[in-house]
């Protein structure tokens, strides 16, 4: 008689926000062929249909049988997640105490998501025909210098897709007229995995080393097979990108892949064009900026093996990868490498962790260390390099102070800045203008009765965009018209008050009628395509001032620019978040390394009504490292981090009472080498109509703050005010403000 080979018991990850795995049956008809570890499956959950993950294929089960539900059916395609990839998920799950099911699902891309399986087509690429020649690139050049360009570069590097074109700010009417003319053709990129030419390396780009630079080459090449951080410590311009790219080049030989995580590539288009330009390999892009579909080719390129180089912001970071040989971290301390939702994963971080899991090299580079990272190196646990000159002989920015308190300011300008602003562009050079607020006022307010329009939900006022015609909430996105009159008192003198980049730009335009303004931020860049245009707007030189926010300040480099303006940097120096003061150096240092380059040397001046702060003084006479070794002593002394171990506890709910009495329960508990502080409304109490209350979880050791966090997530939580809340745990929390 035969015997019905017993089913298989598949402990699987589903995108729901509990902490556990759920077990499911696999029926042995549909274990032909044996199901792995880490391919998808389609499960029943409560009414729905849902992808899961394989984390575990056990013979027996601690549940009944009958009891369990049953595998639907299996996805058969090849996407599934390597050994590698899977235990890498699995840690940083456990690291950050997040339920398991959704690290999976933000790491899987949108398309594999979804039960309907995706069709995806190999990407085409452009490369141009060998039979240009010299005369008809001439031609080109003349009349069409940005189809010149473009044809340049896909001469360098032999096949690029439109993802990369479109990022390196080229746009479809540029490549159809080269194709028409045939100068550029298209094809399909081989599948076959990546493997390195002599002639990939593009020697001409290639660039001689200082001493400097050489020295750190050497070092990372020759623990190239081994896990080693290293902290590339460099002011803007002093040949980091240099020293990446000669660090690469033994990886690449040696076939294996490098993936490169920056903070924002549309910002960053001259860094896409440098590794273009050096490495004709296979270059893969993971950013906002790409719809779905072409998220998932580089995924399942990089997969296959067949892309050599990704370039990706923060969740590139989960892209699988068949052989990675290295990990870049550019700018490792912008804050956009911290989630700020649901899972609250530092890319930078969880790479030092796939590169240790995997025993190879990682660089952190930056003009501007955070401090977790330069204490790190200070501690000898991270190589520490760094490059103290510009490269080539430009100079580094001088930052002035203008004391604005002596001084009658128009428009939030003064008359020093005003001048210089007028000298700068007089000589034909451009000048920036950084606000950090967009929109064009950040309230409007009643002239008879003071009253303002403040926002229902978040009881913080609407932000007036006049160009929308629309008061728009900026914590919780409503909006509104703009009412006629007051809803107090019925006057009709409604006025904005304080102002945005938006306003800014109408004022300054005004004062310098001569000159054209361009506005750099989230608004005015909103459309695909838009921020490379008015990138290259600037450099084309049509626009001589530049209105922008924390957007201008990073990666971008803006040769003619020599003079950035800081209109206010005091609110960061009464903050009672202990990092502020951190990322008002960061933040002033970033911008000053935008301006000027060797025959224009760039100037910085900073509006403020406390030039004789000493946190300022200090960083304008001593430079970014003496500032941060000051504030790092200052950090030991408070026992902050990276001195000791946050967690946060965020809790919400319709009424303040039950996310403070939730939180005090979980308070009440000792843990090991742990302390509370809290709870305490959060800085935005109200938001969205909800009330929100922060408790921190601060420990002497990461060892002892996890034991503390899973005790408490796995024993304490479950108190009688749970379930009227909502909240979340926040591991190595960056945004203590809300
Ligand atoms: P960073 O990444 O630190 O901002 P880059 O690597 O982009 O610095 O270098 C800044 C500029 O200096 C670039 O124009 C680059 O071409 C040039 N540069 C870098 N290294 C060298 C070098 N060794 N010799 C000459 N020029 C260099
Ligand atoms: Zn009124
Ligand atoms: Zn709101």
């Amino acid at each position: 008689m035969a015997v019905n080979p017993p089913d298989k018991y598949l402990q699987v990850a589903i995108p729901v926000p509990m902490r556990q795995l759920f077990t499911y049956k696999l029926p042995e008809k549909l274990n032909t062929p044996s199901v792995q570890l880490g391919e998808r499956v389609i499960v029943p959950f409560g009414s729905r249909q849902v992808v899961a993950i394989v984390l575990a294929i056990d013979e027996e089960s601690e549940y009944e049988a009958e009891k369990l539900k049953t595998v639907l059916s299996r996805v058969n395609d090849n996407y599934s997640f390597s050994a590698e990839l899977l235990s890498f998920l699995q840690r940083c799950a456990d690291y950050y105490h997040h339920p398991i099911g959704d690290v999976f699902q933000q790491a899987l891309p949108v398309l594999l998501r979804q039960i309907k399986q995706p069709d995806v087509e190999l990407p085409q690429i452009w490369l141009a025909n060998e039979s240009v020649s010299d005369n008809d690139y001439k031609a080109i050049e003349k009349r069409a210098p940005k189809q010149a360009e473009l044809l340049t570069l896909l001469k360098q590097h032999q096949g690029m897709t439109w993802s990369e074109l479109l990022t390196l700010g080229f746009n479809k009417a540029q490549l159809n007229a080269l194709e028409k003319k045939q100068y550029i053709n298209a094809k399909t990129r081989d599948v076959k995995v990546f493997a390195w030419q002599e002639s990939a390396l593009q020697q001409e780009n290639r660039l001689a080393l200082s001493a400097e630079q050489a020295v750190i080459v050497s070092t990372i090449k020759e623990m190239q097979r081994q896990f080693s951080c290293h902290l590339i410590d460099g002011i803007t311009g002093s040949g980091k990108t240099e020293v990446y790219l000669q660090a690469m080049e033994q990886i690449l030989a040696a076939n294996k892949q490098v993936l490169v995580l920056v903070p924002e590539i549309g910002l960053t288009p001259q860094t896409l064009s440098r590794f273009e330009q050096r490495f004709n390999v296979p270059i893969c892009l993971h950013h906002s900026g790409l719809n779905d579909k072409e998220r998932l080719q580089t995924w399942l390129e990089a997969q296959r093996g067949s892309a050599a180089i990704v370039i990706g912001t923060r969740s590139a970071i989960f892209t699988p990868l068949h052989d990675l040989g290295l990990i870049i971290v550019d700018e490792e301390h912008d804050a956009s490498f911290k989630q700020q939702d649901s899972f609250r994963y530092h890319g930078r971080d969880i790479a030092i962790l796939r590169a240790r899991q995997l025993n190879i090299p990682i660089i952190l580079g930056s003009a501007t260390p955070s401090f977790e990272t330069l204490q790190n190196a200070l501690s000898g646990r991270y190589h520490y390099h760094q490059l103290k000159k510009r490269a080539g002989n430009a100079s580094t920015a001088k930052i002035s102070l203008i004391d604005v308190a002596q001084q009658q300011m128009e428009h939030g300008l003064s008359g020093t800045l005003k001048q210089a602003i007028k000298n700068t562009l007089v000589r034909g050079e451009q000048a920036l203008v950084f606000l950090n607020r967009r929109g064009y006022a950040p309230a409007i307010n009643c002239q008879e009765c003071h009253w303002i329009d403040d926002c229902q939900r978040c009881d913080k006022p609407y932000t007036l965009h006049q160009g929308q015609r629309l008061l728009i909430c900026h914590h919780c996105g409503s909006q509104k018209r703009i009412p006629p009159q007051c809803p107090s008192c019925g006057s009709v003198r409604i006025k904005p008050m304080g102002q945005g980049t938006e306003q800014l730009e109408e004022k300054i335009s005004a004062l310098f009628p001569e000159y054209s303004a361009v506005r750099i931020d989230r608004d005015s860049t909103r459309k695909k395509g838009e921020l490379a245009k008015l990138l290259q707007q600037v450099n084309d030189k049509e626009h001589q001032l530049l209105i922008g926010t924390q957007m201008l300040a990073k990666g971008h480099h803006f040769p003619d620019v020599t003079l950035v303006a800081i209109l206010d940097v005091d609110g960061a120096l009464f903050s009672y978040d202990f990092r502020a003061a951190e990322h008002m150096a960061q933040l002033l240092v970033q911008v000053s390394g935008r301006a000027g380059r060797a025959s224009k040397p760039g100037k910085v001046m900073v509006q403020s009504n406390f030039p004789d702060h000493p946190l300022l003084q200090d960083l304008i006479n001593n430079g970014y490292q003496h500032f941060a070794k000051h504030a790092l002593i200052e950090r030991q002394q408070a026992l902050l981090p990276p001195f000791s171990f946050q967690a946060l506890f965020r809790a919400e709910a319709n009424y303040p009472s039950y996310p403070e009495k939730f939180l005090r329960v979980l308070s009440e508990v000792n843990y090991d080498g742990c302390q509370f502080a809290g709870p305490v409304p959060a800085a935005m109490e109200k938001k969205a109509g909800k009330f929100r209350y922060h408790l921190i979880l601060q420990a002497k050791s990461r060892k002892q703050l996890h034991q503390a966090v899973f005790q408490l997530i796995h024993h304490h939580a479950n108190n009688e005010w749970q379930s009227k809340v909502r909240w979340t745990v926040d591991i190595d929390p960056m945004d203590l403000s809300w």
